[in-house]
Parts: structure tokens; C-alpha cells; sequence
């Protein structure tokens, strides 16, 4: 049997916008497996991103339950959601969302020195390739390096969980693939398990399980008994 590492059960997320409440998330239920990579694919709008913060602790449902390792932290204080945040998960995002004035290394060590176990901060920035560039700034840096620095930056906390929201989405392509296989090595080598939200439906290609999202919910999972490198995906 393989192990849940988390559950999302009959989560419901609704948004009030003055007179009208938008429905995000509608009863919906997932398992995440321990060391899979999934990739969930919908179009804007389907609550790919609304599912991703629900997941990484940094939104709560309006119903329903979330359990972490068989605990459940949809209704846990919020002292014990930052350390689930902190501890246990690394964060990519589709714009890096890295500290303008930190360096590439400054950056990945801030993330370091918030967990107690971290990887060694040389082997990581050599691993994403940069560690002749981590004296440089972000905005002395290409989208893909920077992108590069915060796959550095959440892997060097040995997350359980990495979950990355449109990673590849203000990439080209060339650079997209390989930030795709620097995912794929860190779930890999590292034994992470790896969610990847995107809505470019060939990147799916690359994953063992797909969930296709619309309107709220989950229309489809997908199994995908021989997965692509992403080297080998086009879009
Ligand atoms: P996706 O990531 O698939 O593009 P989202 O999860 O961002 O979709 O959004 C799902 C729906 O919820 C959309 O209709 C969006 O407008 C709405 N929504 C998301 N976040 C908020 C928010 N903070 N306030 C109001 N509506 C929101
Ligand atoms: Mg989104």
C-alpha cells in the first residue's frame, strides 16, 4: 500500500466579492502519495492555484478537511500552520518571488537557517547549476536563474512536500524543461513528493498520475504508466 502523505476531503473554498460569492473549490477530494510527482493541469479560473494554498497551509478551506502525515491542519492554530509551512514544505512560484536585495546564496541560506537539517548550501546551488552566479542579485539574473535560485531555495530544506505553482508559466520553453527536470531530479533523488500546477496541458506528460481541474473540481485523474522526461515534452 502506498503511504498518503496528504488528503484534501470535501474541501469546499468560497470567496466573497461584495454580493457575489465565488466557489473556488467545491467538495473536493484528493490523496497525494508519498514521493509521487503530480501534475495538475486546468484552465485559468479552475482553482488549480486555490487548491495549491490550501495544500501548502497558506489558505484554509471554508468546509472540509485537510490532513498532513495523518493530521489534520485545516483547523490548527496558526502557530503550528507556519511550522507545517516552515518545516515540511519548499514553495516554487510562477514569478520566483525571491528577496530583491539577498543574493542567490543569501537567498537559499535565509531558507536554510529556518530548518535544522538543512542540505549543504554548496551542494544545492551547484545541483541547479549556479554556483558561480550566487553573488549575484536577482535582477542581475534571467528569469530561468532566478527561477533556478527558488527550486535552490526550497530544496536546500529537504521539503516532504514541494508543491510549485505554474513554475514554467513566465519561462520559454527551452528553459522551462529544464526547470521541469530539476523538479523531477529533487523528486528523484531527493525523495520529495512534487505537485506541479499548471495549465499547459503537455507538461503532463512527465507525470505518473495527472488531475484535470474545471470549474472547482476535479473532472479527471489520469494514470500515465510511462511518464516523459521533460527533455522529451513539446509544447
Ligand atoms: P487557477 O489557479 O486555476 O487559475 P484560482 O484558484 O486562482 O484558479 O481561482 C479560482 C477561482 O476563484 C477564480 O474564479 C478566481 O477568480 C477566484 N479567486 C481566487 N482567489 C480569490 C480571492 N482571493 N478572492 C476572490 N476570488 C478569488
Ligand atoms: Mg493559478
Amino acid at each position: 500500500m502506498e503511504k498518503v502523505l496528504i488528503e484534501l476531503n470535501r474541501v469546499t473554498k468560497t470567496y466573497q466579492m461584495g454580493e457575489v460569492t465565488v466557489e473556488a473549490l467545491k467538495e473536493t477530494s484528493l490523496k497525494i502519495y508519498q514521493g509521487e510527482l503530480l501534475v495538475i493541469l486546468g484552465p485559468s479560473g479552475s482553482g488549480k492555484s486555490t487548491m495549491l494554498n490550501i495544500l501548502g497551509g497558506m489558505d484554509r478551506p471554508t468546509s472540509g478537511k485537510v490532513l498532513f502525515d495523518g493530521e489534520e491542519i485545516s483547523d490548527a492554530p496558526e502557530s503550528r500552520l507556519t511550522r507545517y509551512r516552515r518545516n515540511e514544505l519548499g514553495f516554487v512560484f510562477q514569478f520566483y518571488n525571491l528577496i530583491t536585495d539577498l543574493t542567490a546564496r543569501e537567498n537559499v541560506e535565509l531558507a536554510a537557517n529556518l530548518v535544522e537539517d538543512p542540505l549543504p548550501l554548496e551542494d544545492v546551488l551547484k545541483d541547479v547549476g549556479l554556483d558561480s552566479r550566487q553573488e549575484h542579485f536577482p535582477s542581475q539574473m534571467s528569469g530561468g536563474e532566478q527561477q533556478r535560485v527558488s527550486i535552490a531555495r526550497a530544496a536546500v530544506k529537504k521539503p516532504r512536500l514541494l508543491l510549485c505553482d505554474e513554475p514554467t508559466g513566465a519561462l520559454d520553453f527551452q528553459t522551462g524543461k529544464l526547470i521541469l527536470s530539476l523538479l523531477l531530479k529533487i523528486n528523484q533523488e531527493r525523495g520529495s513528493t512534487v505537485v506541479i500546477v499548471t495549465h499547459n496541458t503537455a507538461i503532463g506528460a512527465m507525470a505518473r498520475r495527472i488531475i484535470r481541474m474545471s470549474s472547482g473540481r476535479i473532472a479527471e485523474i489520469t494514470e500515465n504508466p510511462h511518464p516523459l522526461s521533460p527533455e522529451r515534452i513539446d509544447w
